[in-house]
């Protein structure tokens, strides 16, 4: 039987009640110290802020480690490393890593919550991707502790001593995982200072090494600004850089530590093409760039952020394209359905808008979804940029926020060389229906990560990192654990 309409009922609503997820889960004190040898202290330097971009709240107030403060967590570290960690056998330190890792599972909802209220994204990835990805490096690199003898790493595989780490706000705890893990395994102990604008997981994580009993000095957490980060990577007692963040900072570290032992690996921008060809199933297509863009507000290092469209679907693509970021919900980080979470500060704010605008003055037609952005807090709706050039701004400068840019091509030659054609090479997409494209396109990309028919996936097994502007040295599988270890080889 055909069901006829009641004209009488209205129209059903397609829209999402709220879904929050509560906040009772986490405990933010007032202020924060540092976390060094095992004991949160009082910092000797100043004080600074840090807020939820989402309302502009202030959270709690933060330590700002001075060179001293730094200094005495080097110290800290040097002493774990000398009289305890680097001693311990492989499996002992793995025990730790192991424990870490259940405790990271066990207080998952509110290492989650934590730091969407910090950093302004959505609940559903820090829950679904950030603290899921945290636990598997530390099980992944737990996993090794134990093996380095006998993994074909060289005949004498030992650690380098203390590790000065130092990461962006962007992932905070992904990027915190991916410096603590490797380092630990191989038997280093660190020094880590998180990003200004998002350090309450880190203090978080420092909790959770003094739950696990984790032998006081492994892991020092030091709160701080760039002079935070200056004095770490200067500090003549660390062995070993590890950074991620801009390629300006990058280049700066690079100086910093040219004709001194230290070894370095550097994770810095990037500026990465989408590549659809005419075969591709289009709306996974659309699926997928909307995902390497639109994922984490775009603040991504190795986001999709420019398109590159084959001529024949262009327009087809485009449309399916605004069809779906028309379905985009922009909001509170803490709804359950959000997708488009905070702007992580006002900075970053300022310069995607500077961007955006520079884009439209060059020429480029400039598109959102209608949107009802929140009052307070940083926001920016998910936007398109058209008729792109290579030679426009907005094509060749990293945005950091959600923001696309579309491309055409005719060839696939015509796709690698517009692709190639960027100081970076961090990562790149391909979609096609053609197995043997992808082999041939991956060849050609100078990209240190090239999905095919996806994007924006990793794996703790996976080594990752850039080629040219991007940065050196990989992070995460055998070759991050190699990036801690002298005497070792691939
Ligand atoms: P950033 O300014 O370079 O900051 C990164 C970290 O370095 C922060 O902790 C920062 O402290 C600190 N810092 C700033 N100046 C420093 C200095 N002179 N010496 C030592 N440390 C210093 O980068 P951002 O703007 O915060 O982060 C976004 C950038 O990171 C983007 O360009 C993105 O592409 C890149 N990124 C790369 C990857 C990758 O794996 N390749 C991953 C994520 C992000 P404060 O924040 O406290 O100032
Ligand atoms: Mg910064």
């Amino acid at each position: 039987m055909v069901k006829v309409p009641d004209t009488a009922t209205p129209t059903p609503s397609f829209d999402y009640a709220p879904a929050p997820e509560s906040r009772a889960i986490v405990d933010i004190a007032p202020s924060y110290g540092l976390f060094v040898d095992g004991q949160f202290v009082d910092g000797q330097g100043r004080a600074f802020k840090t807020i939820n971009p989402a309302t502009e709240e202030v959270l709690a107030e933060i330590a700002e480690a001075s060179a001293a403060d730094v200094d005495l967590a080097v110290r800290a570290a040097r002493r774990a490393h000398t009289r305890v960690w680097s001693r311990m056998a492989g499996r002992e330190r793995a025990k730790y890593l192991y424990r870490i890792a259940r405790i990271v599972q066990e207080r998952g909802r509110e290492l989650a919550v934590l730091e969407s209220i910090d950093n302004g994204k959505p609940i559903r990835e820090s829950r679904d991707v950030d603290v899921p990805a945290l636990a598997a490096h530390f099980f992944y690199y737990a996993g090794w502790a134990d093996k380095l003898d006998h993994a074909g790493l060289g005949p004498d595989p030992r650690s380098l001593g203390v590790a000065g780490q130092v990461i962006p706000w962007n992932f905070p705890l992904m990027m915190l995982a991916w410096k603590i893990a490797p380092a630990l395994a191989a038997g280093n102990t660190v020094v880590l200072k998180p990003a200004e604008t998002t350090p309450l997981t880190a203090l978080l994580f420092a909790e959770i090494c003094q739950q696990a009993d984790l032998p006081a000095g492994v892991v020092n957490i030091v709160t701080g600004a760039g002079a935070t980060g200056r004095a770490l990577v200067a500090h003549p007692d660390v062995d070993k850089i590890a950074f991620t963040g801009s390629t300006d900072v990058g280049k700066q570290i690079a100086r910093t530590v040219a004709g001194t032992s230290k070894t370095v690996t550097l994770e810095l921008g990037g500026k990465a093409a989408n590549i659809v060809f005419d075969d591709a199933p289009l709306d996974q297509a659309v699926e997928g760039v909307v995902n390497g863009i639109f994922f984490n507000q775009g603040h991504v290092c190795c986001a999709g952020s420019r398109l590159l469209v084959q001529e024949s679907v262009a327009e087809e693509v485009l449309a399916r394209l605004k069809r779906r970021m028309a379905t985009l919900r922009v909001g509170d980080p803490l709804d359950k359905n959000t997708d488009v979470g905070a702007i992580n500060s006002a900075e970053q704010l300022a310069k995607i808008r500077q961007l955006s605008d520079i884009g439209e003055a060059e020429g480029a037609g400039r598109w959102s979804p209608p949107c009802d952005l929140p009052a307070t807090g940083f926001w920016f709706p998910p936007t398109v940029f058209t008729g792109v050039t290579q030679a426009h701004r907005i094509a060749r400068e990293e945005v950091f926020g959600p923001v696309l840019s579309v491309l055409t091509f005719r060839t696939p030659a015509e796709a690698v060389e517009k692709a190639n054609n960027t100081p970076y090479g961090l990562s790149a997409g391909v979609w096609t229906e053609k197995g043997s494209r992808i082999l041939w396109m991956a060849n050609q990309l100078r990209a240190g990560t090239v999905w095919a028919n996806t994007f924006n996936k990793f794996d703790a097994s996976a080594p990752f990192g850039g080629y040219k502007e991007s940065g050196y040295g990989r992070e995460g599988g055998r070759e991050g654990l190699l990036a801690y270890l002298k005497g070792a080889s691939a």
